[in-house]
């Protein structure tokens, strides 16, 4: 059995991105991203976030800021029956040379041994060039969040059209 995944930027994506986003006053959804993310659930894709956040190297944050903050927003995303499977991030900044820090596709591959993913399946979502770059890195069909194509315009569109 292979399974499909929706890997999932977080910052941008699904809540709103106010620059190093850390503290849960700051968890704020974006505008149809519950629903999107319960639609792919429900169309049976696991849900995986892979996140960059060099906040923590760069000591604005610590990682369990950011775990915490993960969780909130696995609590909130509960009001849509959504559950995050998992949260890879990368706490590095570009200076310390990293291998995961996407574009890098480290954390997706990471995920894709660790749940026997169909690749050929799934999708990945990102606000930023450097997501949608590191899921084509990794084989994954990437596309490219915007405020007129959000998370919810590519879930409906991806789901009728060719699920
Ligand atoms: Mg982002
Ligand atoms: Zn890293």
């Amino acid at each position: 059995m292979t399974q499909k995944v929706v890997f999932l930027d977080r910052d941008g994506t699904i809540n709103v991105d106010y620059g190093y986003v850390y503290k849960l006053s700051d968890l704020k959804l974006l505008p149809g991203a519950g629903e999107a993310l319960k639609l792919f659930q429900e169309n049976g894709f696991k849900l995986i976030i892979v996140t960059n956040q060099s906040g923590i190297s760069r000591g604005f944050y610590t990682l369990t800021d950011a775990i915490k903050f993960n969780n909130a927003l696995n609590t909130e995303l509960g009001k849509y029956n959504v559950h995050i499977e998992e949260f890879f991030i990368c706490t590095h900044a570009p200076e310390d040379k990293c291998i995961c820090r996407k574009p890098s596709p480290v954390m997706v591959l990471e995920a894709i041994r660790k749940y026997h993913i169909d690749v050929g399946a799934s999708y990945l979502f990102g606000d930023k060039l450097s997501d949608v770059e590191c899921g084509e890195n990794a084989g994954v069909a990437s596309f490219l969040v915007t405020k007129d194509n959000s998370l919810l315009y590519w879930a409906n569109l991806l789901i009728k059209q060719f699920i």
